[in-house]
């Protein structure tokens, strides 16, 4: 291996035409950073004239015609330290066409000032969660520049898959404050977890669009959809999958009877209610299943004696008939969906309380209407990690995208790191 092929397999520039000039590394101060500096030139003897082509087969063709002189190209840091290779490229001069050209390399493309080697780097970094800035400080590029790669690799974001997953679960999120439909659009695989894809907007006309770019043949392979209350969603479902049962996921269920009863418990932390800190503090175990209250008793500053949780909620909920009526229905609804008892479900929104709060009675009536999607949940045995898996997901893709304005980019990010695209 020659001095200078040891220094290029070194730098891990591929190129072999470049030769770097000897004892040409400099340290400089740039911009307050210490940046080493490696001067070096590019030439070759061109195979033919990109002008005219003519084949350069003696030096009647083509014949070398000076250098363009300092072309500074950013490169990937060594051993951490900012680095820039000053580059002469080699000019030409065709004697056919009296042409001039200069020597190209596959370590920048042309017109850029930006090695290829660091604009790889930079794909790779998307990858990580990290921020763009970040990511321009490692690469020693500026922000702009990485959002110009992030720019590129956006335009690859349209996913075409060629079949449905057979099992799929509908959702929705903000985003960023352009995307198309408000609120962007997740579908994830059931069976493995994962995205599917993402969609601009939650909106019919849309979603309708967007699924049937499938089959009709592809669309009745889809076995299972599940999904929250979200009436639009139902009618695309029925309307487009009709081998498919609907299913409103647990999570969805239960987080209405949740709110319900937090807000009835909200309703009555008012300050001249006598138990006001009490239904503040112990909002937690008024919420938690019944049978996971501790009888074991703790001193409680609010009550000012030891007690034990069971007997600090049977107190508050005591407090008030609209609560109590709301916290039993509850708990009847947490615990049939978690025995998967149906008719206990059933029993308690068709034959409610009288007084259950305004809000719980709404959350019943919701659930009244969609009884047969819910009937569903109770069928399947839905892995519940996968609604919660996309909750979490989304929360992930929120925390990575912090900060996207544009939702072309936004996604891009979300797909890089979710390795569903390749930079
Ligand atoms: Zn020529």
């Amino acid at each position: 291996m020659s001095n200078n092929d040891y220094i290029l397999n070194l730098l891990n520039f591929k190129d072999k035409n470049i030769y770097i000039l000897q004892n040409s590394i400099k340290n400089k101060t740039i911009k307050g950073k210490n940046t080493k500096i490696i001067e070096g030139f590019l030439s070759y003897k061109p195979k033919c004239c990109p002008c005219c082509g003519v084949i350069n087969e003696s030096s009647s063709d083509i014949i070398k015609w000076g250098f363009r002189k300092n072309c500074k190209i950013k490169i990937p840091k060594i051993s951490n330290c900012n680095s820039l290779l000053i580059l002469h490229k080699q000019r030409f001069y065709c004697k056919h066409c009296n042409n001039t050209f200069i020597a190209e390399t596959n370590l920048i493309d042309r017109n850029k000032n930006i090695s290829n080697n660091s604009e790889l780097q930079i794909r790779l970094e998307l990858m990580k969660k990290q921020s763009e800035k970040d990511i321009a400080e490692r690469v020693n590029v500026s922000v702009s520049k990485v959002d110009h790669v992030l720019n590129e690799i956006s335009k690859k974001t349209v996913l075409r898959h060629e079949h449905l997953p057979k099992q799929m679960n509908w959702d929705e999120f903000k985003a960023t404050n352009d995307t198309k439909g408000k609120m962007a659009f997740i579908i994830t695989d059931n069976k493995s977890g994962t995205i599917f894809d993402i969609q601009d907007s939650r909106k019919s006309i849309d979603l309708n669009k967007y699924f049937r770019r499938y089959s009709k043949n592809e669309r009745d392979k889809v076995r299972l959809i599940s999904t929250d209350f979200y009436t639009g969603y139902i009618h695309l479902a029925e309307k487009l999958f009709k081998n498919a049962d609907i299913v409103i996921d647990r999570f969805h269920i239960v987080i209405q009877a949740y709110n319900a009863l937090n807000t009835t418990r909200v309703k009555l932390c008012y300050k001249s209610n006598p138990n006001y800190n009490k239904l503040k503090t112990y909002w937690k175990l008024i919420v938690k299943n019944e049978n996971d209250l501790s009888d074991k008793k703790k001193y409680s500053k609010y009550f000012k004696k030891d007690i034990s949780q069971k007997e600090i909620v049977t107190y508050l909920i005591n407090t008030n008939k609209t609560l109590k009526a709301t916290y039993e229905c509850y708990q009847g609804i947490i615990n049939s969906i978690k025995n998967k008892d149906l008719n206990k479900f059933k029993n308690i929104i068709y034959h409610q309380d009288i007084n259950i709060s305004d809000k719980m009675q709404k959350a019943l009536k919701l659930y009244r209407k969609n009884i047969k999607y819910i009937e569903n949940s109770f069928k399947y045995i839905i892995n519940n990690g996968v609604v919660e898996g996309t909750n979490n997901l989304i929360k992930s893709i929120k925390r990575v995208a912090f900060g996207y304005r544009k939702y072309s980019h936004f996604i891009a990010r979300v797909f890089l790191i979710k390795g569903i695209i390749k930079g």
